[in-house]
């Protein structure tokens, strides 16, 4: 078997049987392949292998990609750090976009989206340990931040995305992630639609966010292999 098929199938076990250790059901979770720095070719293996969502973080290899791989049907989501002047293609080109935090940013995502037939699905990051070096919004400015993105029509505030403080055991990154839960639920109750997804886990950290309750895992080096 060819080493990202295999991967995917190893991630698959993995995923499953940490959903069952935490009494969730593993359709509630979607594996979300990010392929930065990865050539098109690494996609289309793993397309084939039966994964369709795909994320990206940096917008022109993204575009060159999204172009390569038109004749697959791949969701993709954004989850690098958004620069204000190209929200035109991200509007256009993506099904999902996981790092907004800002309005000014969400109003003009909002303004490209309006010629799609479908919204643009959005996460708002949080930086939960309001670390001075990461992009996300406080979580005490994240509701209002909420508030803001609902009355665009064009977005659709699907949840919180956090990448937390790394720590390499168990319980504190199940803590980190249960925090994001207990604020994603917090602001559900003052929004008139709740809120369905939290993206969070990573290949060091997923069997945590399963826990904590994650539906939407962001997945590289362990599908891809080591980044060059
Ligand atoms: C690169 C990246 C990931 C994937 O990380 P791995 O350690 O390769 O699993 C997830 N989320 C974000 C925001 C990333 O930039």
């Amino acid at each position: 078997m060819a080493p990202i098929t295999d991967n995917l199938k190893t991630i698959k076990g993995q995923l499953k049987s940490a959903a069952e250790k935490a009494h969730r059901c593993v359709d509630d979770i979607t594996l979300l392949a990010v392929s930065k720095e990865k050539p098109a070719q690494a996609i289309r293996e793993a397309y084939l292998a039966g994964q369709h969502h795909f994320g990206e973080n940096y917008l022109q290899e993204a575009l060159d990609k999204i172009n390569a791989l038109s004749d697959l049907t791949i969701v993709w989501h954004f989850i690098g750090a958004i620069q204000s002047n190209k929200t035109q293609a991200l509007a256009k080109q993506f099904d999902w976009i996981h790092t907004l935090d800002r309005v000014k940013v969400a109003e003009k995502l909002n303004r490209h989206r309006c010629d799609n037939p479908t919204p643009l699905n959005v996460c708002i990051q949080v930086n939960l340990d309001n670390e001075p070096n990461k992009s996300g919004v406080a979580p005490d400015e994240c509701l209002a931040l909420a508030k803001a993105i609902e009355q665009l029509p064009n977005l659709r505030l699907r949840g919180l995305m956090t990448l937390p403080k790394a720590c390499d055991n168990f319980e504190s990154q199940y803590l980190s992630f249960q925090r994001l839960t207990h604020l994603q639920s917090l602001i559900s109750s003052h929004l008139s639609t709740p809120l369905d997804t939290l993206s969070m886990g990573m290949s060091s950290d997923f069997c945590a966010a399963i826990h904590a309750g994650s539906t939407l895992l962001r997945i590289g080096q362990a599908i891809f292999g080591e980044r060059p």
